[in-house]
């Protein structure tokens, strides 16, 4: 147990403390000494500081997990009560929402209302996993006479968590949740952009009650913390969401120890309007599903593909909601924050400049706020039309508040298109049209299908990841508890 708060990174934001590494339930600086400045995407100000920890700070992670693993009291511990601490967890969570919230918005630059939806979504995870802790049966195999045959469900040992910035608090709980429900001791290296929720809510796991060395957190950089931690020989599964580029490197690294992966990769998620779509139900989620979170998210509906009839009518709908957004400061809660940090800003950037060098049409473009301050990282939202499917804009994933309009003729188009990216996260299907519903949800190649809806990633009962280049392993659901766990077959010679 943790106890001395004081010594951690608690209730101190503003006030220049430091934040701690979480290491076998203590609260540890990088045994180097050295950290990294935390700044708020919103106006560039310094605000706190991580630790900028390296292999050896690692490898006392990994050692610590893995004492928990096989030792300590976790490793005796019924999935019943594996399952009431992390309910315990989501009660604390719920007790420091409001700081948690607030520290979210900060470090990540969220409008307020997205820090409060991201603390509700961490909740629901481990909420869902708490309950589903003792629920995920194995199986009984039928065989041959004499004997009996059981397939078991055992945790995978130490799992590594590498997590990206633009969700930190979800996607901790996606992957806490479901790995500790099964058994698992956590390692998790946080974005350097976004570490401070993740710290705070392994310090809520102690207080909950998780014993030492259960819910272990590195910050740093990914060169320096990530990779070490990814090619470590005792890391038994690495759990990944991020880049397709970034998440190859951790697969070459797990590679090494022939280790199991969990990849989340992004997207470039279609949403397929035909004209019988109901535009009025449509408007607002076409708009949420690019702008939440500035566009960084990996499930992001960019790319929206319109049956020609109806193309000049959707462009004037999203031209006009396009042309009303701003990007503010997280405090203003407005439309939509900054972009994390300025090599994201740039990289948007960039691709807007080579879309508009190459005549794409700017169906609308929003603004920045003129309160917005100069050290900010802010981009003001666009709208391209006539998006010439074989450039970047169109296959690529942006990550920022930048959408692509396609037009299409007919269903074996729309298909086509929707497929015709390297990646298959999420889609969305727009149609009154029972039959066309299916036909062509059944023909994206995606991980999700949404069919007059779209929920940026979906619920947590929902099974989540990628097709092609967005990943493979699902996350979410009981899906997530069967790949934080391995199969094994135990038989009974009885005769
Ligand atoms: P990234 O490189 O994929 O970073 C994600 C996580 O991986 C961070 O924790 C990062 O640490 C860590 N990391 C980086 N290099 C590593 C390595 N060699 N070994 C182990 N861990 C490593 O993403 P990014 O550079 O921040 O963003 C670039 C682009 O990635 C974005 O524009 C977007 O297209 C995509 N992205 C997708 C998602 C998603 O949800 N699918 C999330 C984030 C980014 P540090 O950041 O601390 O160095
Ligand atoms: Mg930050």
């Amino acid at each position: 147990m943790l106890t001395k708060p004081d010594n951690a990174y608690t209730r101190t934001v503003g006030d220049g403390r430091r934040a701690t590494n979480i290491i076998g339930g203590k609260p540890v600086p990088a045994r180097s000494g050295a950290t990294i400045d935390v700044a708020s995407p919103s106006d560039g100000a310094v605000f706190a500081s991580i630790p900028r920890s390296d292999g050896a700070d690692v490898d006392a992670a990994v050692a610590a997990a893995r004492a928990a693993f096989e030792t300590g009291p976790w490793a005796r511990m019924s999935a019943l009560e594996r399952g009431r601490l992390l309910f315990a967890l989501h009660d604390k969570i719920g007790e420091n929402a409001g700081e948690l919230a607030a520290l979210e918005s900060r470090d990540a630059g969220k409008p307020a209302r997205q820090g409060v939806a991201d603390v509700n979504g961490a909740m629901r995870y481990f909420e869902f996993n708490a309950g589903a802790a003792d629920k995920l049966n194995g199986d009984q195999i039928p065989f041959l006479d004499g004997y009996t045959a059981l397939a078991m469900r055992e945790p995978h040992g130490v799992v590594a968590g590498i997590i990206p910035w633009n969700y930190p608090l979800q996607i901790l709980g996606r992957v806490a949740g479901a790995a500790l429900a099964m058994g698992n001791t956590l390692v998790i290296k946080p974005a350097e952009d976004a570490s401070l929720t993740t710290i705070r809510v392994a310090e809520l796991a102690l207080e909950a009650g998780f014993p030492e060395g259960v819910f272990n957190v590195v910050t740093g950089y990914g060169a320096e913390a990530g990779a070490p931690l990814s090619a470590h020989p005792d890391v038994d599964y690495v759990t990944f969401t991020g880049s397709p580029v970034t998440g190859t490197a951790i697969q070459a690294a797990a590679a090494i120890n022939n280790r199991g992966v969990t990849m989340e990769l992004g997207g470039k998620s279609p949403q397929i309007l035909f004209a019988d779509a109901d535009l009025e139900a449509a408007m607002p989620v076409l708009v949420n599903a690019i702008i939440q979170n500035g566009g960084q998210t990996c499930s992001a509906g960019s790319r929206i593909l319109v049956e020609r009839s109806i193309h000049d009518t959707v462009a004037a709908q999203l031209a006009e909601r396009f042309s009303a957004l701003v990007a503010e400061p997280h405090w203003a809660d407005g439309d939509l924050g900054p972009l994390v940090n300025a090599v994201q800003a740039d990289r948007v950037a960039g691709f807007v400049d080579a879309a508009k060098a190459a005549g794409t049409p700017v169906l609308a473009e929003g603004q920045v706020s003129g309160d917005a301050p100069a050290g900010g990282h802010y981009v003001a939202p666009v709208l391209f039309g006539g998006v010439d499917p074989e450039s970047d804009l169109a296959r690529q994933e942006v990550f920022g508040p930048v959408l692509s309009m396609l037009a299409f003729d007919g269903e074996d188009e729309a298909i086509r298109l929707a497929n015709a990216t390297d990646f298959g996260l999420v889609a969305a299907v727009w149609t009154r049209d029972g039959g066309r519903q299916f036909r062509v949800a059944r023909a994206i190649r995606s991980g999700q299908v949404f069919v007059n809806c779209y929920g940026a990633g979906g619920g947590v009962e929902l099974p989540f990841g990628g097709f092609k280049k967005s990943g493979h392993g699902r996350e979410k659901g009981l899906e997530a508890l069967r790949d934080m766990s391995a199969t094994k077959a135990i038989i009974f010679n009885h005769g």
